[in-house]
């Protein structure tokens, strides 16, 4: 059997890259997150893509990552880890040269004891309550910090994907508020952030969804394209029904074809009933509740049935997807499953 196939356009990543580096002006430096794998897509070809496009600062999650975008990209780029320097992490931080943003004074106190030459950042907290300090704590440390020379301030927006949110402005002043005047590179400007406008650019922006395609970057060129193929059809007569739960029944005769794929690749079960397969630029809806390996597809309409069809392409991307299943289009990104071929273009 042909293996349901994820494929993944990487020019489509450089260009999508490369559009949103355009969208501020010289002096700011475009970076690229590249955490949980590059959005589900593979760290190691997504890097060398990006790299080849001209990014030269790389963000993950957690300084395992880093370790696996050091071994693809080289001893170049500079690559900042958002969890900041965690107990245990200062050998693989000095070994891979990773920048760990540092999140509270017990951070601080922790990479100036064990690292001290090491280069690190600072994340503020301006009002999302998830990472960073807090404005107290990096007004105590703030002298000492710039004594010792950050490599970036950063912070990070809550409500960047609705334009018109007051807190957009409130982290803004807040930020300016802690950094304005301090020697230093700053970054506050995720995909989101990019999109609100040149005041949000400051140094160093840090895109993520926007590289693979996702809203908000509404200008994206779709990168992944997922195809499953068909493994059996069967003439279903109305009134018969349909997979688990008997949810489906076929109100005409019909042509039921069962796809390799289900909920634990990532197709997740609030998606049944609602999404559709396409046959090139025909719609086939997926019916009854999706299976952990199976989806049915009603291809009656169909001519010809294919040996194949796509959950996602250029006419449902991974936010069609999300809408039809109550969720964000990075969530069906980076919930890909590991049993997809994965195959790289470009
Ligand atoms: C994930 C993340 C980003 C990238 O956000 P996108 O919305 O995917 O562009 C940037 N900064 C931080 C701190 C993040 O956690």
């Amino acid at each position: 059997m042909t293996a349901a196939t994820l494929t993944i356009d990487l020019d489509a990543i450089a260009r999508n890259w490369t559009l949103l580096d355009d969208s501020s002006d010289k002096a700011t430096t475009t970076g690229a997150v590249v955490k949980a794998n590059a959005y589900g897509l593979g760290v190691a070809r997504v890097v060398q893509a990006l790299q080849a496009a001209g990014v030269r600062i790389f963000f993950v999650a957690e300084a395992r990552e880093g370790l696996a975008v050091r071994r693809a990209c080289g001893d170049e780029a500079e690559i900042f880890v958002f969890s900041g320097h965690m107990a245990g992490d200062a050998p693989l931080l000095a070994r891979a040269n990773l920048i760990p943003l540092l999140n509270d004074a017990a951070q601080v106190a922790r990479h100036f004891e064990l690292l001290a030459d090491h280069p690190f950042g600072i994340q503020l907290d301006t009002g999302m309550n998830r990472l960073g300090m807090e404005r107290a704590e990096f007004l105590a440390l703030r002298d000492d910090i710039m004594a010792a020379g950050p490599a970036l301030i950063m912070s990070h927006l809550a409500c960047a994907d609705e334009p018109d949110h007051p807190q957009n402005a409130a982290q803004l002043h807040a930020f300016r508020e802690m950094t304005d005047g301090l020697e230093v590179r700053r970054s506050l400007a995720a995909t989101g952030g990019i999109l609100l406008g040149p005041e949000y650019h400051f140094d160093v922006t840090r895109p993520g969804i926007g590289l693979y395609g996702g809203l908000p970057f509404a200008d994206a060129r779709p990168v992944v394209n997922l195809s499953l193929p068909v493994i059996q059809t069967r003439e279903v007569r109305q009134g018969e029904s349909v997979g688990y739960g008997a949810d489906w029944r076929a109100e005409r005769d019909s042509i039921v074809a069962t796809l390799a794929a289900g909920y634990a690749d990532g197709l997740i079960r609030a998606m049944g009933g609602r999404a559709m397969l396409w046959a090139d630029d025909t719609p086939c809806p997926l019916v009854g509740r999706v299976s952990m390996d199976l989806l049915t597809v009603d291809v009656t309409d169909l001519d010809d049935i294919p040996a194949s069809l796509d959950i996602l392409c250029d006419l449902q991307t991974i936010d069609d997807l999300a809408d039809m299943a109550g969720t964000i289009g990075y969530e069906i990104l980076t919930g890909l499953g590991p049993r997809y071929k994965r195959v790289y273009k470009g």
